[in-house]
């Protein structure tokens, strides 16, 4: 039987609740993180059309949006994808590419991406390839303006790659993190939205979740998101505050990302982590198929490839083949 059939128990990492034969097995773990790589994709391409909008701009000019229309700034096609999949994709490669984890395959993957000159950059992004371009360094020195979601947006690789283990999932997030942006917040929001994958990929609930969040405003009272101030700016805090809170106030996934992205700003960034977590806990069916045909096919394929590949290569199963010996 190959491993990709498996079945069974598994431990979550977090609740250490071995109590999971209805949601945690193997082909939901990978469904579920397929789902959470797609929902990247689809986010960033439902929200990239109203970056820098407000949603009264929105509102006047289309309504509610609801389908994957391209346009904006950057004149997309519909479908396309920007900076948020495409560096999620650069870790993903290089961690195929090496086999595991590699801080210099990645540093070499955002170079390669980065010659290829990408639709759209994010400033803090370019500056912390160039500065390994130049000089070769792999952690960007502490800067007050670090603070952008630039970090945040491309972490779930980091997140599937580190399942069943806490540690890595700190050690990786920061580090992926570092190579553009060195700040407490970054770093912060980037292990908190690792962590909330982890638990959404292995079915946890959302008042399970939902606590989690609360840990991290005990330590980072910023990210309080209740009120909502309805700001979703590239301000890492705007946006974890955007996505958290349409992502426990909506009920599936079309709801929390058509919310997400009409609320503007940086609809791409928050339409892509908001996908991620929304596509973590609800899988594969939750994603419409409306959007899903929008996306290009040789796109969807290789983020299955990667995304199978990662799980593969992750702590989890690692350990869970180990226990099945
Ligand atoms: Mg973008």
């Amino acid at each position: 039987m190959s491993r990709f059939h498996l079945t069974g128990v598994v431990r979550c990492a977090y609740c250490k609740n071995f109590n999971m034969t209805k949601t945690g097995t193997f082909p939901d773990i990978r469904e579920r993180s397929r789902a959470a790589f797609l929902g990247v994709a689809v986010g960033d391409a439902l929200g990239a059309g109203l970056e820098f909008m407000t949603p009264g701009e929105i509102r006047s000019k289309h309504g509610t949006v609801r389908e994957i229309i391209g346009g904006g700034w950057l004149r997309l096609k519909p479908g396309q994808i920007t900076d948020d999949t495409e560096m999620s994709l650069c870790i993903a490669r290089a961690i195929d590419k090496a086999g595991g984890w590699s801080l210099q395959e990645i540093a070499e993957s955002f170079a390669g991406w980065l010659k290829t000159k990408p639709i759209d950059v994010g400033d803090t992004c370019r500056r912390g390839i160039r500065n390994y371009l130049l000089k070769g360094v792999l952690e960007t020195p502490y800067n007050q303006w670090d603070a952008g979601n630039g970090a945040c947006m491309r972490m779930l690789p980091a997140a599937i790659h580190s399942l069943g283990s806490d540690d890595l999932l700190e050690k990786y997030a920061r580090e992926q993190a570092r190579l553009t942006h060195n700040h407490p917040l970054s770093d912060a929001a980037c292990i908190a939205l690792g962590r909330l994958v982890h638990l959404a990929v292995m079915g946890c609930s959302k008042t399970r979740l939902r606590r989690e969040v609360e840990n991290l405003l005990s330590r980072h009272e910023n990210f309080r998101f209740e009120p909502y101030r309805g700001l979703a700016s590239a301000y890492v805090v705007d946006t974890m505050q955007t996505v958290f809170h349409f992502f426990f106030k909506t009920r599936d996934f079309e709801q929390c990302l058509v919310a997400t992205v009409n609320q503007g700003g940086d609809a791409d960034t928050t339409g892509a982590i908001a996908g991620m977590l929304a596509g973590a806990y609800y899988g594969m069916e939750g994603i419409p198929k409306r959007w899903l045909k929008k996306m290009d096919k040789r796109l969807l394929t290789e983020i299955d490839a990667l995304t199978d590949r990662l799980v593969s290569l992750s702590p989890l199963m690692a350990e869970t083949t180990g226990l099945a010996r």
